[in-house]
């Protein structure tokens, strides 16, 4: 039955499918080893410190955390090179993305994102009313900056951009954003998601924290989730000028993160980073060679700045996801982002990506690549855009 008095917006949107959980495949499939390969989560985390530091404020659990975020915004504006004053904190990366909808997307405002990148960008466009255009991916799956040059006009008021991008880990020539940032109108902002920075060479990056303090209208919006390892903590930030992080908190909720994630946050960035910088090397150089041993097999791989990987399969994706769960691995098709052969594959640890080598060796050994599995077209496995 249809709700009465929901905003068309709401209606415009499309219902978030998670990926599949551990819990969720043992039950259905009653496996015992299950590989969770599909939501790019961190396999060497919680690092230790942060695991004490969360044990150890639970005790505080009662108590509203402290809004001003003192600790965590000066240690993040001493890694960014920025002043705390422009550091926002938030309820992952996602809160800060929606913030950001709620600072500068109007009914029918023009928003401009890549055709292939986090799904979350063209929801919070959708219930903010904007006019969506999307730029079609070039033929290396990257960001088609020049397209999206192309595309701004008077009329725009927000670009979404990932980088590298969620889900063909590509970064975009760093020197482009500027090209872009130099065009569009005073009113027209670029909100840069580096949820995966970490895992990308510094120098591949732009240098966002000087084109912010420049003036330019730029927000960088990163995370804890993914080489921090604290997905479950829900810890955000973005950088931005000072009026510009005053906004978001005033349309943020004032708690805006909580009491374990902050406790979690300053342990790792102070006594964590060792272990930190130890898994995000073992992620670097198993990404490499689970990319090698994929073109090994034969498979088109995309050259990945992320923790997790983009690979061409003979396949229908859908099919092959759905078979490799069978098997025990959870990963990502593709199709939802128009990649219907795609599948994106969370960097484990060594033994989970042999684990997911092994069985998507013996299932595309074993199946006919007419595209034809056993598993019906169109039913889901994991198949949500995130
Ligand atoms: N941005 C991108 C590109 C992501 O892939 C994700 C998580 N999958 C997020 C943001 C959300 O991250 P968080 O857990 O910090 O909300």
């Amino acid at each position: 039955m249809t709700v009465k008095g929901l905003r068309p917006e709401v209606l415009s949107m499309e219902t978030y499918v998670p990926g599949k959980t551990v819990e969720e495949v043992r039950r259905e499939l009653g496996l015992q080893k299950i590989v969770k390969l599909g939501s790019n989560e961190n396999p060497y985390a919680p690092f230790p410190a942060s695991l004490e530091a969360m044990r150890s404020e639970v005790g505080n659990a009662n108590r509203y955390p402290d809004i001003a975020f003192e600790e965590i915004k000066e240690l993040l504006a001493g890694i960014q090179g920025v002043g705390p004053e422009n550091i926002a904190i938030s309820h992952g990366a996602e809160g800060m993305l929606q913030a950001m909808g709620k600072c500068f997307i109007g009914p029918g405002d023009e928003v401009l994102l890549p055709s292939a990148t986090y799904g979350l960008y063209k929801e919070i466009s959708r219930l903010m009313g904007a006019r969506i255009i999307e730029i079609p991916m070039d033929d290396r799956r990257s960001i088609d900056m020049e397209g999206l040059r192309g595309a701004v006009s008077g009329r725009t008021r927000l670009i979404w951009l990932c980088n590298p991008n969620n889900p063909t880990g590509t970064v975009f020539d760093p020197g482009s954003l500027g090209s872009i940032l130099d065009i569009i109108p005073d009113c027209a902002w670029v909100v840069l998601d580096e949820a995966y920075a970490e895992f990308a060479p510094p120098e591949d990056l732009p240098d966002r924290s000087r084109l912010i303090l420049e003036g330019k209208n730029l927000i960088s919006v990163r995370t804890f989730s993914k080489a921090y390892g604290l997905a479950g903590a829900r810890l955000g930030y973005g950088i931005a000028r000072e009026e510009v992080i005053t906004a978001m908190d005033t349309v943020s909720e004032p708690f805006n993160a909580n009491r374990l994630g902050i406790a979690a946050g300053v342990a790792v960035l102070t006594k964590d980073r060792e272990a930190c910088e130890r898994a995000t090397l073992l992620i670097l150089s198993e990404r490499e060679r689970v990319s090698r041993q994929l073109g090994m097999m034969g498979l088109e791989v995309v050259p990945s700045r992320a923790n997790f990987i983009f690979f061409e399969t003979p396949r229908l994706a859908d099919e092959l996801a759905g078979d490799l769960l069978r098997r025990g691995v959870i990963v990502r098709p593709c199709g939802g982002w128009g990649y219907e052969r795609s599948i994106r594959v969370t960097v484990g640890t060594e033994e989970e990506n042999n684990f997911f080598l092994e069985a998507l060796e013996e299932t595309l050994k074993t199946s006919d690549t007419a595209g034809s599995g056993p598993m019906a077209r169109g039913e889901d496995t994991n198949g949500s855009i995130r």
